[in-house]
């Protein structure tokens, strides 16, 4: 069977889903992004991520994007529907539009809206944990990280950087202390048990994981704190992880081959998991 993509309107064939050489999503990463996971024929917290969608296009001045939360939903679920898939993840991206290259901000374009699904693979869908072994590195993006902006160089280097060192991803460090993974947010477990995570701020993607797990652990009788934490804290956790729509969660065992905990997965990421997989199986 085809894969199917969608493209400004229209249902085509993934191989002819193309956009326009003068797109500015193309020319200057003029353009922002969501994923959201689909999980068992349902849409994992839609509202947030469109609300996050909304907050990005407002932030890169995107303000004639004009399809309908509604709409938005019913292209996702056909094109699900169209690719045969009951799980897997939505990549959405919005640019503002076609013209001519230029550097001021064109008026009265319109915006390229394309969306394409994809299987994932992920704790999500094995429902089972597997750590990795993560480097810090400087982070060298910008300074709108909260804009879930396509200009992703800076990550994919720091990422591709840490796999050629023979690491799994990087955990990026800004001003001594942590901001995120390269596609994920960073939680840690201290000796006394409590979950922390950077607070949000514009070096970090509020994570709609991060969000959900937050929620889920304070319901829970975990105690939680969103502050800064250095690298020596994170050395000294007792867990980590990382969070993200699509790898679910992912147990952190070794930073810069120092041994997170004992090394071992969790008890904290264990049961986090479970309230996690529980929460997007809901009816
Ligand atoms: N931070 C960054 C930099 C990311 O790219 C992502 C994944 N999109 C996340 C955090 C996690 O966000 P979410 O939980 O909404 O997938």
């Amino acid at each position: 069977m085809h894969r199917i993509s969608f493209v400004n309107g229209e249902f085509v064939t993934h191989e002819k889903a193309f956009v326009h050489i003068d797109d500015r999503g193309f020319l200057f990463a003029d353009a922002v992004y969501e994923v959201i996971l689909y999980y068992k024929n349902r849409l994992i917290d839609f509202d947030l991520h469109i609300a996050r969608l909304r907050k990005s296009l407002q932030l890169i001045k995107i303000n004639n994007f004009d399809v309908s939360d509604a709409k938005i939903k019913e292209i996702i679920l056909e094109l699900f529907a169209q690719n045969n898939l009951n799980t897997g993840s939505i990549y959405l991206q919005i640019t503002r539009g076609n013209s001519p290259r230029n550097l001021t901000l064109p008026k009265n374009i319109e915006p390229t809206f394309i969306a394409t699904v994809s299987p994932v693979k992920s704790s999500l869908t094995e429902e089972t944990l597997v750590s990795i072994k993560v480097m810090t590195d400087i982070d060298m993006r910008w300074s709108n990280c909260n804009i879930k902006s396509v200009g992703l160089l800076a990550s994919l280097l720091a990422k591709q950087k840490a796999i050629d060192l023979g690491f799994s991803d990087t955990v990026m460090v800004r001003d001594g202390f942590i901001t995120e993974g390269t596609f994920s947010n960073l939680f840690i477990v201290d000796q006394n048990s409590t979950l922390i995570t950077r607070g949000l701020d514009n070096y970090i993607l509020g994570g709609i994981t991060r969000e959900r797990l937050l929620k889920l652990a304070q319901l829970n009788n975990i105690c939680v704190e969103e502050r800064e934490f250095s690298v020596d804290e994170l050395y000294n956790a007792r867990e980590a992880f990382l969070t993200s729509s699509t790898i679910g969660i992912v147990p952190i065992s070794s930073v810069n081959d120092k041994t997170i905990g004992d090394g071992q997965i969790g008890n904290i990421v264990t049961k986090l998991l479970k309230l996690y997989l529980d929460f997007i199986s809901m009816d």
